[in-house]
């Protein structure tokens, strides 16, 4: 099966009192911190509702931290912290947030047959879209796990109508996720948008950029020194967060060191410098900053430079 070539894009601009500035693609997966795959081995699906729920305050801290600066983002709310809060769900799509799901169970897709991921997102997209009255065309899977074992979950996506996904990572060495040599822009599996976290390379490493525990464990300037690198080629960055990793007083689980490390590592920073970026960056939902891609009016994007790919979907 082949991808037909990604067309260059040229990004949306906020006009600020100043000058204008571009926007960048802002999103959070909203699930609770027993949801952290991490944390799977101590604390699995059967135990989940054991813990005190998180999720709604921690994604209410998150939300009023964007809105201060005047940004809005994508929450892919995950099916089953819709299913038990769905007053959070409404709260979101109330306050202009963009609506797009994260599945419904938390299972990573390799380990799913196409019939139970399928499933799995349906139930997760009908109980946002009976919540919010709004179509949920976004998603994005539990640690981005659509990788060359599992393609056809593209076509599961465009069977069901969505209009972009957000899963495949671009980077290898990752023990969860990676699709090396994927293209580190937007790019098109039939109809359906395929809009890749945003990576830096570092020498030979490409590392996702700004997002879950690169942000917390990276210093802020190097984030901050890599959105620059994007505007400067006017390319919006995409970025993503979890609410639990602005949450610094969540239960300890008590996992493995490893695990440890890469759940709770610099949770009390990551409110302070993510204000800092919503204050030196400009932030917009998936549906507004691809608005015109997910349009299907790419032809209004065909000039300048922005990365033209010829990619090719992995067989297998
Ligand atoms: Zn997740």
């Amino acid at each position: 099966m082949r991808t037909r070539p990604a067309p260059p894009f040229t990004p949306i601009m906020a006009h600020s009192a100043s000058s204008p500035r571009l926007v960048h693609a802002l999103s959070l997966d909203v699930e609770d911190y027993v949801h952290a795959h991490a944390l799977e081995p101590w604390i699995g699906p059967a135990r989940w509702a054991d813990w005190p729920s998180r999720v709604e305050e921690s994604t209410a801290r998150v939300l009023d931290l964007v809105e201060a600066c005047g940004g809005r983002l994508t929450c892919f709310v995950l099916g089953w912290v819709a299913e038990r809060h769905p007053g959070l769900v409404r709260e979101i799509a109330r306050r202009g947030h963009e609506i797009a799901t994260h599945g419904y169970a938390h299972r990573l897709v390799y380990t799913q047959t196409p019939a139970q991921f399928r499933s799995d997102v349906e139930r997760s997209r009908d109980l946002l879209q009976d919540l919010t009255g709004q179509p949920v065309v976004g998603y994005r899977a539990p640690s981005f796990s659509i990788t060359r074992q599992c393609w056809w979950a593209l076509e599961v996506l465009l069977d069901l109508g969505f209009r972009y996904d957000s899963s495949i990572v671009p980077i290898t060495g990752h023990d969860r996720y990676g699709v090396r040599h994927a293209p580190a822009v937007p790019w098109r599996y039939g109809s359906l948008w395929e809009i890749p976290i945003s990576t830096i390379a570092i020498g030979r490493l490409r590392l996702p950029l700004g997002g879950g525990a690169y942000f917390r464990f990276f210093p802020y300037w190097l984030t901050r020194w890599g959105l620059s690198q994007l505007e400067r080629r006017g390319r919006p960055a995409v970025l993503y967060f979890h609410p639990w990793e602005f949450d610094p007083d969540q239960p300890r689980v008590p996992a493995a060191f490893l695990s440890r490390l890469r759940h709770y590592t610099n949770l009390h920073q990551t409110a302070g410098r993510f204000t800092r970026l919503c204050q030196e960056f400009a932030f917009a939902p998936f549906s507004q900053v691809f608005a015109a891609l997910f349009a299907g009016e790419e032809d209004a994007y065909l000039s300048g430079d922005s990365g033209r790919t010829t990619l090719s979907a992995p067989r297998g």
